[in-house]
């Protein structure tokens, strides 16, 4: 039987393409997810248990029952915005949840761990593009949440020898190139994929939050990283682990920027038509440019972000987002009502 590997968050976008890959390289997702953020239709190459992920008691049972040789960490809040109005939800599911996964792991003897942490543990970056060694000054309870679960994991590390891998993803885009996958979030803050859907909904507008910043063209600028590249280095980090190899934790980036506007116009052309914009007032907790250093993965994982150019990402995006568009296979969303 193919290695079990305990996937939380693993019905949300990431994790969803991470069980793909996992399959792919011989392995067996276990996915364990609320489904807040994700949709059961997305767990497709393995079983699905329900649960919350700060419930450590279903968390530990689960554990023990699937044998996991190691365990992918994807669960968590991601809305950086959010996060400033309800700072205490983002340090519960965040921090506490990731607590309550080390215990689970603990007491049932697995200890290899690749866990999800982001670039908004830089804050606003003093240069571009960062590498892992730049100061860690989060600007928002979302990003003192992630470095907080850095923390909870390399303690642990050093307290009982769990082997770890974090990841500091910059923006995770595009979808699965087989057109098997897409991001699904309710409601969306991304900027690509809303970028596609007011396009495609041939109707409203778009706005740019924030035209003021200290960049070339006012606007802030990003790193998109496709998110079945981020899919592989999950992979490369689990067998790396798996090899008895070191601790790391490295930024997943392309090491390229580019502006909202820059990231408009590219959809525009993509989509072939003109995306109605409005100039709005800054987002709170936007840095105006985070840029990845991505040769720590490259040198230590041989990882490549070989599918992250722009055109590739929004291309993969846009396929994903017209099979929803002709109502082909639309996921449903389930409500969990604790939640929303
Ligand atoms: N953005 C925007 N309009 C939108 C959504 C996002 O101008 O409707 C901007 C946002 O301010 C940020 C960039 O696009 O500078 C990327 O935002 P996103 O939410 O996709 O990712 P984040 O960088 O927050 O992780």
């Amino acid at each position: 039987a193919d290695p079990v590997v305990l996937v939380t968050g693993g019905a949300g976008f990431v994790g969803s393409h991470a069980c793909k890959a996992l399959a792919a390289a011989g392995y067996r997702p276990v996915v364990y997810d609320d489904l807040s953020n994700g949709t059961r239709d997305a767990v497709r190459w393995g079983p699905i248990e329900v649960g919350d992920i700060c419930d450590g008691q279903r968390l530990a049972e689960v554990v023990s029952r699937h044998r996991p040789v190691a365990a992918l960490h994807f669960a968590a809040r991601i809305d950086a915005a959010e996060s400033t109005r309800h700072p205490a939800r983002y340090y519960s599911t965040n921090v506490t949840g990731t607590r309550s996964l080390l215990q689970a792991l603990r007491s049932s003897g697995v200890d290899v761990l690749v866990f999800s942490s982001t670039a908004a543990v830089y804050g606003d970056a003093a240069t571009a593009p960062i590498s892992e060694a730049h100061p860690l000054r989060p600007a928002t309870p979302y990003g003192r949440s992630k470095l907080m679960m850095e923390d909870a994991v390399r303690e642990a590390s050093a307290s009982h020898g769990l082997r770890y891998c974090g990841f500091r993803f910059f923006n995770a885009a595009g979808a699965d190139p087989d057109g098997e996958l897409r991001e699904d979030h309710e409601p969306e803050t991304h900027l690509i994929p809303r970028l596609l859907r007011t396009a495609l909904a041939q109707h409203g507008s778009m706005s740019i939050y924030g035209t003021d910043y200290d960049t070339p063209d006012g606007t802030c600028v990003r790193d998109y990283v496709h998110v079945s590249d981020i899919a592989d280095a999950h992979v490369l980090a689990l067998r790396h682990l798996l090899a008895g190899k070191d601790d790391l934790i490295a930024n997943l980036g392309s090491g390229r920027g580019y502006s909202v506007r820059e990231v408009i116009a590219a959809v525009e052309e993509t989509v072939g038509r003109p995306i109605p914009i409005r100039e709005a007032a800054r987002r709170t907790g936007d840095p105006a440019m985070l840029v990845a250093d991505p040769t720590l993965a490259q040198r230590c994982l041989n990882w490549s972000s070989r599918r992250s150019s722009l055109e590739q990402i929004i291309a993969d995006a846009a396929r994903a987002f017209a099979a929803v568009d002709t109502g082909r296979e639309r996921p449903r969303r389930e409500r969990v009502s604790h939640r929303r």
